[in-house]
């Protein structure tokens, strides 16, 4: 049957943590690694019963390298390095040894040689009970497509012997998928699975640093798999990743990212069958659809007492007003159009904890969706673990995620106020700003957890993954993609430092981690919410007079609106017939900042834009440090 399965290699620690690692994220199946073998204090036979223990299958022991079509005396010693470990194999309990094509210089370009090799040693392995897969390698000396690899494996013509595929060495090559689904299902012996990032570099640096889960890189993997099973395979699917930044997280987390990002392919191959008329897979149940993200409903933010006062006064001046106040607890609702922000100043429990760690920040996020059980059936799927907050008598229950940094991703059903009630409201509001909703926010993120909290919000909230594109900081650059939901209601960026002194590796400094950079709101009319803002005293990031030089250079924008944007400190950005008017706050404590932003028929985010706002924010951080040396 077709069934999950993860190669040792691809997470990082001692075998045993491997092993404990995969079994609980769900795996049943995994390949070993001889290198992990070495490795382990114990004896091969303690890996396998492990392994049982653990309801594991050993799927494949790899690999055999530079085996076939070698010229003597090199070839006889092959032949006893397999005999040794089709030995090791009894004690570990796999049946498979997987060769991968020969990379010698010694190597000889000859298929019939490379085949009467194979088929001795298939020879050999029958007599031990085993079965050989042999892997083409884009690398290797001369059978680099498997094509290739297949023209030899029905060369030799063994029952016990049979193609192992590779989505990372056929994609990487360039190699046909499509004909995969006419190979005979008894010959292949396994299908690995890796995705990576259509980066041009040789193919060896490329599968060593870059090899990533299905649904992170850019490669084809759903067709791959769509045509693997179409042959009939019905064997592990077996991810292979060989990257550092893997190696370097906890086994734990990158085993349960790699099974979120084989349901999430599965997913998607269900709905490529579906949508063709083929019948479902058996062996790949469906899962909850994602929930239906309408808004965000509100963003809590944790904040000491001091903090909190000029984050109030900040907000007030934003034109939100203070909507209520909790009930049993020392938390502010301040509300404006459909925004929410909760401020929390407890001095305990979770949101005192994070800001404990992280200083005043965004703490949680409320997301309302079609059906709160099934965001929580779907998260659950995805093996996330669920949280309900401490509540007081006759409070809301608001079960949640855990989102990046350990802050709270809450489930509230859209359109159901019940949360509210927690809250005394207050009477009258008074007069209510022109901001209207959360446009869109930003994480930033460490370099070592950008795919998985990609493969997270793409996965868990059915968020659809933009291009990778990567923005110049004056102090260097960083990588941002950005995610959205199908109908456009959540948005969601992820910035990751490259290390070095951007904005965005400053963040990570200050901040104590990752976490929400920017909430950006918007508004029906930019021009009042800003006015009144800065009447109210709130202090926008100051834009150099040469940008708006510029401006006029590049769009035609009449000289007295051209003048408002200058005093104002606004940035302009135009498409076609859009239109995008935006403008940014001073960062908070180092902390976050919030965007406020009109769309005039426009989609996109002002890109153009973000170097301006970076060198604004870099010049007031690099005075600020001036000052702090001019003090000392
Ligand atoms: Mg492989």
């Amino acid at each position: 049957m077709l069934r999950w399965s993860i190669a040792s290699v691809c997470m990082g620690g001692a075998l045993e943590e491997k092993l404990a690692a995969a079994a609980k994220a769900g795996f049943r199946a995994v390949e070993i690694f001889e290198n992990d073998l070495t490795f382990f204090r114990g004896k091969p036979r303690d890996a396998r019963l492990m392994a049982a223990d653990l309801g594991l299958e050993l799927v494949a022991l790899q690999p055999l390298r530079d085996f076939e079509a070698m010229p003597d005396p090199a070839r006889a010693k092959n032949f006893d390095r397999a005999a040794r470990k089709l030995d090791l194999m009894h004690e570990l309990g796999a049946r498979l040894l997987c060769l991968c094509s020969n990379v010698s210089p010694d190597a000889i370009d000859d298929r019939e040689r490379a085949a009467r090799d194979l088929a001795e040693l298939a020879d050999l392995a029958r007599q031990h009970g085993m079965r050989i897969g042999y892997e083409a390698l884009a690398w290797a000396r001369w059978v680099k497509d498997w094509t290739a690899a297949w023209d030899i494996v029905r060369a030799a013509d063994r029952d016990n012997l049979g193609i192992v595929l590779d989505s990372f060495h056929i994609c990487v090559r360039g190699n046909p998928i499509e004909p995969i689904a006419a190979l005979p299902a008894e010959k292949i012996a396994l299908v690995q699975v890796a995705d990576a990032p259509a980066l041009t570099m040789d193919p060896l640096s490329l599968s060593r640093h870059y090899r990533c889960y299905p649904g992170q890189g850019d490669y084809p993997i759903v067709d791959y798999l769509d045509a693997v099973t179409r042959s009939g395979y019905r064997g592990p699917l077996s991810l292979e990743i060989f990257n550092d930044q893997f190696r370097g997280a906890s086994a734990a987390a990158i085993a349960i990212d790699g099974m979120r990002s084989l349901r999430a392919a599965g997913e998607a191959l269900a709905a490529k069958r579906a949508a063709r008329g083929d019948p479902p897979l058996a062996d790949l149940p469906p899962l909850p659809p994602p929930p239906v993200v309408e808004r965000a409903e509100f963003i809590e933010f944790a904040a000491g007492d001091t903090a909190a006062s000029e984050l109030t006064a900040l907000l007030e001046g934003l034109g939100f007003r203070r909507a209520g106040r909790h009930r049993s607890k020392d938390v502010d609702l301040y509300s404006q159009g459909g925004i929410n922000f909760i401020v929390n100043r407890e001095r305990e429990g979770f949101a005192h904890s994070f800001s404990l760690l992280h200083g005043p920040s965004v703490c949680a996020i409320a997301l309302g969706v079609d059906s709160v059980d099934k965001a929580l059936e779907r998260a659950s799927a995805f093996e996330c673990q669920s949280y309900a907050g401490k509540i007081g008598p006759g409070e809301a229950t608001v079960p949640a995620v855990a989102g990046v940094e350990g802050s709270l991703i809450y489930f509230i059903g859209a359109g159901d106020p019940a949360w509210r009630d927690d809250f005394a409201l207050a009477e009258p509001l008074g007069p209510e700003g022109s901001l209207r909703k959360v446009d869109h926010l930003s994480n930033v993120v460490r370099r070592g957890e950008f795919l998985s909290w990609s493969l997270f919000y793409g996965a868990v909230l059915g968020l659809k993954p933009q291009p990778q594109v990567e923005i110049a900081d004056p102090h260097g650059a960083f990588f941002s993609r950005l995610l959205r939901s199908p109908n456009g209601e959540l948005r969601i960026a992820l910035n990751v430092g490259e290390g070095g002194a951007t904005g965005v590796s400053r963040f990570l400094d200050a901040f104590g981690g990752a976490g929400f950079q920017q909430i950006a709101l918007s508004s029906d009319d930019i021009f009042v919410a800003v006015e009144a803002a800065k009447a109210s005293g709130v202090a926008f990031l100051p834009i150099p007079d040469n940008y708006y030089d510029d401006l006029a250079t590049r769009f035609d924008i009449a000289p007295d609106l051209l003048a408002r944007m200058r005093a104002l400190g606004m940035l302009y950005d135009r498409v076609k017939d859009g239109e995008f008017f935006h403008i940014y706050t001073r960062t908070f404590q180092d902390r976050f900042f919030f965007e406020i932003v009109e769309r005039r028929n426009y989609d996109l985010f002002g890109a153009a834009n973000t170097p301006v706002r970076l060198a604004a924010q870099a010049s007031l951080t690099d005075a600020d440090e001036r000052a702090e040396i001019e003090f000392e």
